[in-house]
């Protein structure tokens, strides 16, 4: 039996990996971590028996193991049971599916530990792709993608045989679908009173807040752009965004001789999620199918750089790489709570990325150390620049 561990269990990809979980019958759950619902944790508990919980808040941990006493379970809390649940236990598979930069310590100790890891949690690679890469291949684990762009992509270079270990499976371009987000079409005028409610709204995807409004800002494709460019070896300016909107097409790879594979479906993120458990195995999936005569076309789009330059800034900071795509991630965190919270408007979002960016000083090849002060110093800009400067209000 497989064993996996999902850190984030209680989340949108995490639920959703349990019901795949469910669905198969034949795998083992070994670790469950959320952040504070013990309510839906507990009953995720008594489902699966996992040997070992992780809650990040040490009061709701407590609260949980008085709930679970009956169990033969281990409860534990904050990054130290994170890492557990990670590391700790018998998994196979990780699934990272918690939200942000918080993901790179327990990802990077399921690597150490030997576990293979299906990636959800985009901000652990766009922060620390050039350290999680290179500790994928010396711990000989693999990293599938769970992102269904990424999926995608990872689905169309399948018998693609490796040239050298230099020339990489012999990608010219890879086409990363967007669809656009709620707002396409519109201009920076007419998106300056937009309130958390309508950004929450996507058209296609049911996802967790962070990643809705962040795919709203076109913020999610810009961390997407690179995540790919990790994931598949590739340099940021091999990567082009094609907006489609109805998230058919969930990504394309044109090979050197002018091949284009694309992966199509609807948009469920099971697929993805089912396709890295089995890699490389494909099972029955139950949900709609795609229906062409119901579908009639595909329409294809060029992304709105300038009324969306958060796009933009994401290429600037892949391509400059070293410490700025952490700077890129977390002034977008920061952003994306204080918005969320109702306390900056939403064009400021994006004027946050670029005004922490264009004040750093890029290290390049950071250390873990570094990636997280950059993290902490990048927030501290944030906070004293918002309470000294009202052009941001
Ligand atoms: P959600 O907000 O729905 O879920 C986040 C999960 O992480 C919850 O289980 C939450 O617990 C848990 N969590 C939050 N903070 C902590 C913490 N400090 N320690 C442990 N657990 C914590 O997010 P999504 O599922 O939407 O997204 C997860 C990741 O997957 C993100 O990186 C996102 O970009 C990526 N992704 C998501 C997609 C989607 O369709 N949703 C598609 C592609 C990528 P609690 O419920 O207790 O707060
Ligand atoms: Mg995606």
């Amino acid at each position: 039996m497989k064993k996996i561990s999902i850190l984030g269990s209680t989340g949108s990809i995490g639920t959703q990996t349990l019901e795949v979980v469910k669905n198969n019958g034949d795998i083992q759950v070994t670790a469950l971590a959320a952040g504070s619902n013990i309510a839906l944790l507990e009953q995720q508990i008594r489902r699966f028996r996992p040997a070992l919980a992780c809650v990040w808040d040490e009061g709701k941990a407590a609260e949980l193991k008085l709930a679970v006493a009956d169990l033969d379970i281990k409860i534990v809390s904050g990054m130290d049971g994170l890492i557990q649940a990670a590391a700790d236990t018998a998994a196979d598979i990780v699934v990272t599916a918690v939200v942000g930069m918080i993901g790179i310590r327990p990802t990077m100790a399921a690597m150490e530990a030997g576990r293979d890891i299906a990636l959800a949690n985009k901000e652990t690679l766009v922060a620390a792709g050039h350290l999680i890469m290179p500790l994928a291949k010396k711990k000989g684990v693999r990293i599938l993608p769970v992102d269904s762009e990424h999926s995608a992509i990872f689905q169309c270079i399948q018998g693609v045989q490796r040239v050298s270990e230099e020339t990489d499976r012999q990608i010219h371009k890879i086409l990363l679908t967007a669809s656009g987000g709620p707002f396409r079409g519109r201009t920076r005028e007419q998106m300056k009173d937009i309130q958390p409610e309508d950004a929450l709204r996507h058209p296609n995807w049911s996802m967790g807040r962070k990643i809705t409004i962040d795919s709203s800002t076109m913020v999610n494709k810009g961390l997407e752009v690179m995540e790919a460019r990790w994931l598949f070896g590739v340099n940021m300016d091999q990567i082009q965004v094609v907006v489609q909107p109805k998230s058919i097409i969930h990504s394309m790879v044109e090979f050197e001789d002018g091949a284009v594979m694309a992966q199509l479906g609807t948009p469920d993120m099971k697929l993805p999620i089912q396709y890295a458990l089995y890699y490389p195995e494909r099972r029955y999936l139950p949900g709609e199918r795609l229906d062409f005569w119901k579908l009639g076309r595909i329409e294809f789009e060029k992304p709105d750089f300038d009324n969306f330059p958060a796009l933009s800034l994401a290429y600037e900071a892949g391509t400059a790489g070293g410490s700025l795509p952490a700077v890129f991630n977390a002034a977008n965190e920061y952003a994306v709570s204080r918005f969320l919270d109702r306390e900056i408007s939403y064009l400021v979002i994006t004027d946050m990325i670029r005004a922490a960016m264009s004040r750093h000083k890029i290290i390049e090849n950071p250390s873990l150390e570094q990636i997280l002060e950059t993290e902490a110093e990048t927030y501290e800009f944030l906070k004293n620049q918002y309470q000294t400067e009202h052009s941001f209000d």
